[in-house]
């Protein structure tokens, strides 16, 4: 069941029932264009992930700027993104059971599909299900370049499993996933750019052995939007992968800038509107804003834009703020935009993205966007 949106369009941004996924489309859009400019100047590729947004509104926008397609990581977002009208799609993730890959297979008569792999038995499962479904499937080879997560060891091992893909009728072997997870979110600046010198390394040389053995990569895939200025440094990755970059979140806001500081490149444009629904206690508020409303994986919620006022602790549908001696009043009934941990999660625990233009305090909703892909775990 899909829930009523919390608002209409035209109506002051101040008049949307909470708590609501809140999209500033004037920082969306800076954002959108931001990547948009760096693909341009640098000649990269980019294929945003829609793990993020999960919509086929805003991959329109971004392909609109250029993007080469998007990236998901289940079945059941690809399907989203497809029926969305999106005629690029990789799964950017193993896709493991039988009936995964058969839809998988299927769905690469409608729209050009990609899929990692990093076994053998995974690229015979590929390879039967695109013969079932007379289609064809793009498979890169994901080698672990430092996340310790899904990979071959890159080399050898890489080179085999591409070989494996070449010969497969029903696939055709693209390129090498080679994305770095564990770098997005490290602090310092110059530690993230090692991780991505490291990982660098590696993608090399399993380039050059695939390469001996006569295999070229289309496409060496990863990078976020942590990291993906310095993959792109390198020269050797030719297609990015970011997904958060559009919205920002609390916890990229914390990473650290060369010169040091905390920052974004990207502007925070994804908010949770919340109400104050209790205030009997001086110095403290509580909000209509739990953790079933803000993701809190990667940390609680940041309060935007009221001074010496603390989110400090969520339960399910409360958020505690904490008002320091700076704070303003905070009354009953009163507006509070929070900026989630985490955006990914947040976004698919909602069923509407309010857009607002304008600024959060004085603008209006102009837009209603679906969350489609909410729920699609399959
Ligand atoms: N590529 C892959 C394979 C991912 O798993 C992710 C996120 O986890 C991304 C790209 C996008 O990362 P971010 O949202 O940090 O830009
Ligand atoms: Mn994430």
């Amino acid at each position: 069941m899909t829930t009523p949106p919390p608002a209409r369009v035209g109506d002051p941004a101040g008049a949307i029932d909470t708590p609501a996924l809140v999209i500033d489309l004037d920082a969306f859009e800076r954002n959108l264009d931001r990547m948009a400019a760096f693909a341009k100047e640098t000649g990269v590729r980019i294929r945003p992930h829609a793990k993020t947004h999960k919509s086929p509104m805003i991959a329109r926008l971004q392909m609109e700027r250029g993007a080469v397609g998007q990236c998901c990581q289940k079945v059941g977002e690809a399907e989203v993104l497809v029926d969305g009208g999106i005629d690029d799609v990789l799964v950017s993730n193993q896709v493991v059971g039988e009936a995964k890959v058969a839809r998988l297979a299927a769905l690469a008569r409608r729209a050009r599909i990609g899929v990692c792999a990093d076994d053998p038995l995974q690229v015979d499962a590929y390879a039967a299900a695109a013969r079932t479904y007379g289609t064809t499937l793009h498979v890169l080879v994901e080698i672990d370049v430092g996340a310790a997560r899904c990979g071959v060891a890159p080399g050898t091992p890489a080179v085999e499993l591409a070989q494996r893909i070449a010969a497969a009728d029903g696939l055709v072997f693209d390129g090498i996933q080679a994305y770095h997870g564990a770098a997005q979110h490290i602090r310092g600046y110059r530690e993230r750019h090692a991780a991505i010198a490291k990982a660098s390394d590696l993608v090399e040389a399993t380039v050059d052995a695939l390469a001996a053995a006569g295999l070229e990569c289309r496409t060496i895939g990863g990078a976020g939007s942590g990291t993906f200025r310095f993959e792109t440094g390198t020269g050797l990755w030719n297609e990015l992968q970011p997904g958060s970059y559009c919205l920002m979140d609390a916890d990229y806001g914390r990473n650290l800038k060369d010169d040091g500081s905390e920052g974004l490149e990207f502007e925070h444009a994804l908010f949770i509107a919340s109400t104050v629904m209790s205030a009997v206690v001086p110095g403290r508020a509580v909000v209509d804003a739990g953790l079933k409303a803000s993701s809190v994986d990667s940390g609680l919620p940041e309060v935007w834009q009221r001074a010496d006022t603390t989110f400090v602790s969520a339960s399910d549908e409360h958020g505690k703020l904490s008002l320091g001696a700076g704070a303003p009043p905070a009354g009953l009934g009163d507006r509070v935009w929070l900026v989630p941990g985490h955006v990914d999660p947040t976004v698919n625990l909602y069923d509407w993205y309010v857009g607002v233009r304008g600024g959060l305090e004085s603008g209006y909703v102009e837009c209603l966007w679906p969350v489609a892909a909410r729920g699609a775990l399959t």
